[in-house]
């Protein structure tokens, strides 16, 4: 059966959300009593994953970030941040270390970070319709 255990924050994609998105995220790992250092983590992971909705996702406008958080198995947290978007057309390109399309404020490197502080990272996309992206985090047992 399907874990039902599953919270949802919807928000316009606009920096000053950026850490609230960052609070959730940490306030519902809380129940699996992760370390700070496995905080740390996923509030990275998750902020460089709204903060790409943010900045690349709606270059015409505002749109809507969904950020959802669930316990995917005994000790292994799910989120996923979802957009609608422009979309990427080339996801492995996108996921190169230091490619970027933002210019020089930007070091193409979310993608990386995302991966290295995560267990698990999967990006979907259609290009017009939005981005999926989708990490796992391990909380090891607490003694
Ligand atoms: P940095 O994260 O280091 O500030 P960056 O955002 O360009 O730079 P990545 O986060 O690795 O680097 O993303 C790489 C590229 O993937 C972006 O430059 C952009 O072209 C594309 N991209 C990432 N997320 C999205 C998204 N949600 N919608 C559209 N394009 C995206
Ligand atoms: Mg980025």
């Amino acid at each position: 059966m399907k874990n039902k255990d599953s919270v949802r924050l919807e928000m316009p994609a606009l920096s000053v959300n950026e850490g609230f998105a960052r609070v959730f995220a940490s306030a519902f790992a809380a129940r699996l009593d992760p370390t700070l250092e496995e905080l740390a983590d996923i509030r990275t992971a998750v902020s460089e994953a709204v903060t790409n909705a943010i900045v690349h996702a709606y270059p015409d406008g505002v749109g809507t970030v969904v950020l959802t958080a669930r316990v995917k198995g005994e000790r292994l947290l799910e989120y996923t941040v979802k957009d609608r978007g422009r979309g990427i057309e080339d996801i492995p390109q996108a996921m190169t270390p230091m490619f970027t399309t933002g210019g020089e404020e930007r070091s193409g490197l979310g993608f990386t970070i995302m991966e290295s502080f995560t267990d698990s990272l999967k990006v979907t996309s259609s290009p017009g319709k939005g981005t999926t992206v989708r990490f796992c985090k391990k909380i090891a047992p607490r003694l």
